[in-house]
Formats: C-alpha cells, sequence, structure tokens
C-alpha cells in the first residue's frame, strides 16, 4: 500500500463498489489504482505539467506495481483487466495526474486491442494461433523490461475520424515492412520504447489505399529513420509530451504486427467502445474537479489556511449544481463502459457516443464552475485545480471521438436507419 502524505485521509471510490456492484477484480484494481495515484502520481503532477516533461518516474512505479500489465490476460502474465475494469481504474489514475492517466491508456490500449478484444473477434485458428505467440512477445517486453508502448494515429486529416485510408504507408519487403509517414499530437514521443502505429499497407497496382488494410505495427523507439520533431508547449495534458513522428523507410520485422492484418478494420467496426478508452482519464478530472471544490469550501485544503467558505448559500447552490453534473455523467459513463462487447446494438453505440460527449464537455465545465465558485486564490498555480482546468479542455479535442463528432454522428445515426436517404 502507498502512502499517504501526512494529515491527508484516504479518498473515496469514484464508484462505490457495493452501490455500482462492481466485481472484486473491478474494485481492487481501482482501489489499487486510487492509492497509489494519491500518494505517488498527485504530489509529481505539477512537475510534469510545469516542464512540460514526460512522467518517467510514475511508469518506472507502474511497471512495479503491475499497472504496465493491467489488461494483459492473466495467463499471459498479467493482471487480466477487460474493458471495464480496466476504464473504472484508469478513471482514479486520472482524478489524480490526467497526463499520466492520458499517455498510460495509449500504452494500455496496445494490451487490451491486442488481448481481450481479439477474444471476440473472427480469426482463422492458425491465424489466432500466430497472433497469440506474436503478442507474447510484446507482453513480455511489457511485464520483464517495463517496456511502455504509445499509440499515434493522428495525421491532421480525416483519417483519425474514422474517414479514410491512413496516409502512413507500409510495405511489404523480404522478411517485413518498409514504413514511411507522419503522425501528429503522438503523445509519449520519445519516451515510448514502441510506437504502435497504425498505417495503411499499400500493394503495387492497388488504385487506392483502403481502410480495410489498416496495419497495427510496433515501431521500435531507435529503428533507423523515426524521428521525432517539433516543440510541445501546450495549454493542457502537458506531459503527455504529444509531438511529431515521422518514419522515413523505417523497416520493421513481421512480428511487429501487433494484430494480423484486417483485424484493425474488424475491431474497429464490430467493437466501437475501443475508442472510448480516452474518457476514463477525464471522468476523473471530473470528480478531481468536484473533490477540491468540497475540501477547498470546508477550508480543509491541505497547505491552505482553514478559512471556510461553505456558508455562502451560492457556493451552496454551485456546489448541488456540480453534484448533479458529476452524479449525471457517473451515471450514464457507468452504464457505457457496461454496455461494451462485440458487435453492440445501435442503442448501446449512441449511448456511447452520448456517453464519450457527455464526459468530455462535463469535465471542462466542472473545472471551469470549480475555479468560478473557490475564487481567486484557487486558481494559482501552487493549487491543482488551475492544471485540472487546463487538462480538462483537452478531452473534447480527442479524436476519433470529439464533442463535435459525436453530436454529429448521434443526430444522423438517431434521424436515419442503415441505407435510408431523402431522395
Ligand atoms: C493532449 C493531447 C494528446 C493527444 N495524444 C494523441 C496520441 O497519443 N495519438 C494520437 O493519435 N492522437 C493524439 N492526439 C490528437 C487528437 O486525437 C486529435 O487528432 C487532434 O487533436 C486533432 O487536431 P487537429 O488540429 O488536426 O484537429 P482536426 O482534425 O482538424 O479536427 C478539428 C475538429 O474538427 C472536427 N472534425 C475532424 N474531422 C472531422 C470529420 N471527418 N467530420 C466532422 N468533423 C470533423 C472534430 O470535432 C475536431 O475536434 C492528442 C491530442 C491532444 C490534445
Amino acid at each position: 500500500m502507498d502512502a499517504l502524505p501526512a494529515g491527508l485521509g484516504a479518498d473515496a471510490p469514484i464508484f462505490d463498489p457495493a452501490a455500482f456492484r462492481l466485481t472484486g477484480q473491478e474494485a481492487a484494481l481501482a482501489a489499487r489504482a486510487r492509492a497509489f495515484g494519491q500518494a505517488v502520481l498527485a504530489p509529481r503532477a505539477a512537475r510534469w505539467d510545469r516542464e512540460a516533461s514526460f512522467p518517467t518516474d510514475n511508469y518506472r512505479d507502474m511497471h512495479g506495481n503491475g499497472l504496465l500489465g493491467i489488461c494483459i490476460p492473466e495467463d499471459e502474465g498479467g493482471l487480466g483487466a477487460g474493458f471495464r475494469a480496466y476504464c473504472l481504474t484508469a478513471a482514479e489514475m486520472g482524478r489524480y495526474c490526467g497526463a499520466t492517466a492520458l499517455t498510460w491508456n495509449m500504452h494500455v490500449c496496445s494490451t487490451l486491442w491486442t488481448g481481450a478484444l481479439t477474444e471476440d473477434l473472427d480469426m482463422e485458428p492458425a491465424v489466432r494461433a500466430e497472433h497469440r505467440a506474436r503478442r507474447q512477445r510484446h507482453y513480455d517486453r511489457i511485464l520483464r523490461d517495463g517496456a511502455v508502448y504509445s499509440q499515434p494515429f493522428s495525421e491532421g486529416g480525416a483519417a483519425a475520424a474514422g474517414g479514410v485510408a491512413f496516409g502512413t504507408t507500409a510495405k511489404r519487403v523480404p522478411g517485413g515492412f518498409l514504413i514511411n509517414g507522419k503522425k501528429i499530437f503522438a503523445s509519449l514521443a520519445g519516451h515510448a520504447d514502441f510506437y504502435g502505429v497504425l498505417c495503411t499497407e499499400v500493394r503495387e497496382g492497388d488504385e487506392k489505399p483502403s481502410r480495410r488494410d489498416t496495419l497495427y505495427l510496433a515501431i521500435p523507439k531507435d529503428a533507423p529513420g523515426v524521428t521525432v520533431e517539433g516543440e510541445w508547449d501546450p495549454l493542457g495534458m502537458r506531459g503527455t509530451v504529444s509531438r511529431n513522428l515521422v518514419f522515413r523507410d523505417v523497416f520493421v520485422e513481421e512480428d511487429a504486427a501487433l494484430m494480423p492484418p484486417g483485424l484493425y478494420f474488424q475491431a474497429a467496426l464490430r467493437w466501437p467502445h475501443m475508442f472510448m478508452t480516452l474518457s476514463p482519464t477525464y471522468m476523473g478530472l471530473a470528480q478531481a474537479a468536484y473533490d477540491f471544490t468540497v475540501k477547498y469550501l470546508r477550508g480543509e485544503w491541505p497547505g491552505m489556511p482553514p478559512v471556510k467558505r461553505r456558508m455562502y448559500p451560492t457556493k451552496q447552490i454551485a456546489v448541488a449544481e456540480m453534484r448533479v453534473m458529476l452524479e449525471q455523467t457517473k451515471a450514464l459513463w457507468f452504464q457505457a463502459i457496461t454496455d461494451a462487447r462485440p458487435d453492440p446494438s445501435k442503442e448501446q453505440v449512441l449511448r456511447a457516443w452520448a456517453a464519450q460527449h457527455t464526459v468530455m464537455e462535463n469535465a471542462a465545465a466542472l473545472a471551469a464552475k470549480a475555479v468560478r465558485t473557490c475564487g481567486g486564490q484557487s486558481m494559482l498555480k501552487s493549487l491543482p485545480l488551475e492544471r485540472i482546468y487546463r487538462d480538462a479542455r483537452c478531452g473534447s479535442l480527442m479524436l476519433p471521438w470529439t464533442a463535435e463528432l459525436c453530436i454529429d454522428r448521434l443526430g444522423r445515426e438517431a434521424l436515419y436507419e442503415k441505407g435510408e436517404t431523402d431522395d
């Protein structure tokens, strides 16, 4: 158990295990993340933010406490968390350090997408056997060496939103692939050991690249032809170090494949909740904004004079409104992460978009309301609320399910059944 700084009581769970009927595994993993977050992540978070530096120390400790392998199946050496268990655990991490939780998500997806998710997808037995053997190499690196994976797919065009094929290409050559292209906003750039790149396999004679030919390949950080470019000095989520990655004739072996050809395309169609994994960080930030407000108005924030502000009716109304928004956010999000499965119904997909939109927009709204309610001193950089406020503003921008795109799809899909047009 990680020790808390003197005078600090342990935080209550975001999702009470009895009230939300969590499994024993979910409750235990969330408790592990909460204890670690409060004792280890929270005291360090201001530093990564101030320096816009990567939280390397956190990753070393997450290797030590097993969290790097949270979604690696138990019989392959990991903690065996499924989608919902991961989401609940990640929300507790996001509560204490947004940048660590968000980058950890990129890493975890390289194991969740290749692990639990692929069990639900169709593969020929021989392909599945080869996939399992390959992923074990990646999992061993993570469990044994503490290897960290990232997930660069954004390119600045319509590909990351799922509209067209990725512009980064992979061409088959003897023994493997040659990769060319550029990724923007590549969190963990320069810090991950492997970049889990989504790219399009192109062949001689192909008329036009197809999303069906998406490959998911792990490119070693030091492979010849890989460069990290550009500055990173953003508004929020500063510790993610999301610089540009450029690949010029980068060779990777066949075994670099994190998924067999065609499987990512199948996953994106049949397991759409896979794109919700960026939301837990922001669920945690929403809770953090609320927690801060209550402690601050009660005059209980550590290191601050014990001045109470809770007796003003306007503050009470603001906290009540924040609580309503937080409960709405939690309830919808919990239902959506519970819905996650292969081939969800249309209702479940609409709810997933509604939940993603709600978490991302409400995290920012709750943080803004917290600053307004707590007042001037609360936005000093010596307190975490100012960072929570800036980090929370980034959630709505995360492709492929940005807040705008969720609204766009919800409106269209609610009004049109498959194949319907107005002609
Ligand atoms: C802190 C942070 C960390 C990130 N980390 C990663 C990472 O690790 N890996 C990664 O791949 N990406 C990452 N991203 C990138 C992110 O997912 C987006 O790709 C990026 O913010 C897009 O920026 P853009 O200026 O290209 O926006 P645009 O793509 O121009 O989008 C701007 C807005 O237009 C809308 N839009 C975009 N495409 C469409 C469309 N086809 N139809 C309708 N509306 C559309 C969306 O609502 C979007 O918000 C990160 C972003 C941030 C802020």
